[in-house]
């Protein structure tokens, strides 16, 4: 996961300042902070994240048993670290299949996301590190690769994929795959749904099709964390008319600003469940907020 380097450097550099001093006074915190909110915005984390965040710690920082302590710089350092924690979901959060099978589980996001490579990266992760037996199907039939493309992607991941039947609807896919699942006792199905290059009302209202008559246990948005403020802005979107359960953030190999993903729970309120490594079906991984929040603050 690369995306934090840079803000990993800045925050570095601050709170090595920071753990340099012997004593601090209220107004080197405020001035560390200031740098803090500055990094942090810099990285594309949402101004109102970052404003809790920024208020919050200056709040537990400037008090006096932090200041009068021995070490006041690392005490600092680890109130950022717990905010951050905080701010990216407290505790790796897994998924839910306490379901009767076939269990649910859809994806949605934008076309380009990552959407489709991810729902075929999560079937082989269950199939091969849960033991589940897997079914996936597209029901993108907007894009005429779509389902060929998640065909492919199963065959490479050897996870079974619901054959193709052209001219059906999304609702009607949704439903021969549920029967499907169901004849072939399946415990999980991944129905990855259409991806559209922006967020528009029909998708809206097939997307709520398709969940009203598969019942979705997950609802997984897949975000890509490269995209910045836009990637908020899809996801306050989605949440507002899905019931999401959980966020897929991939290309968190890239190598840009990774404020989208700081962001993301905080404006879905809704935990990250995967982090997205690169292109190769393995490079998948269950997000964890205490291991990200070490690695930006190094
Ligand atoms: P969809 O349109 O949302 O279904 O997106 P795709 O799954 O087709 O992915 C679009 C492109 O992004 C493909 O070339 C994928 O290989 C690539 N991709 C998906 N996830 C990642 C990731 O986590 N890291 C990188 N580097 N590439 C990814």
């Amino acid at each position: 996961q690369r995306v934090f380097d840079s803000l990993s450097d800045r925050l570095g550099g601050v709170f090595d300042r920071l753990r340099g001093r012997g004593a601090l006074s209220e107004d080197d915190v405020r001035a560390a902070m200031r740098e803090v909110r500055i990094a942090l915005l810099e990285a594309d984390v949402a101004l109102p994240v970052v404003r809790r965040f920024i208020d919050r710690v200056t709040e537990e920082a400037v008090g006096q048993s932090v200041l009068k302590s021995v070490t006041p710089g690392q005490q600092v350092v680890k109130i950022v670290n717990d905010a951050l924690v905080e701010m990216l979901g407290s505790e790796a959060a897994d998924l839910d299949l306490a379901a009767a099978p076939p269990v649910v589980i859809m994806m949605v996001g934008l076309q380009g996301s990552g959407k489709t490579t991810s729902t075929a990266k999560i079937g082989k992760l269950l199939k091969e590190k849960r033991g589940k037996k897997v079914m996936m199907a597209s029901l993108d039939v907007n894009r005429p690769a779509a389902q060929e493309q998640l065909r492919v992607l199963g065959e490479q991941a050897g996870v079974a994929t619901l054959p193709i039947v052209p001219g059906q609807s999304p609702v009607e896919i949704a439903t021969r795959a549920l029967h499907s699942a169901k004849l072939q006792a399946v415990d999980v199905l991944l129905l990855d749904t259409a991806g559209r290059l922006h967020v528009d009302q029909a998708l809206m209202d097939e997307m709520k099709a398709v969940a009203a008559i598969s019942v979705p246990k997950e609802t997984l948005l897949v975000v890509d964390s490269l995209t910045g403020q836009d990637a908020v802005n899809v996801a306050q979107a989605f949440a507002g008319e899905v019931d999401l359960t959980g966020v897929v953030l991939t290309r968190m190999d890239g190598d840009a600003r990774g404020g989208a993903a700081l962001s993301m729970r905080a404006v879905t309120g809704k935990p990250i469940k995967f982090a997205a490594t690169g292109e190769k079906l393995d490079a998948i991984e269950p997000f964890q907020p205490e291991r990200v929040a070490g690695r930006i603050l190094g």
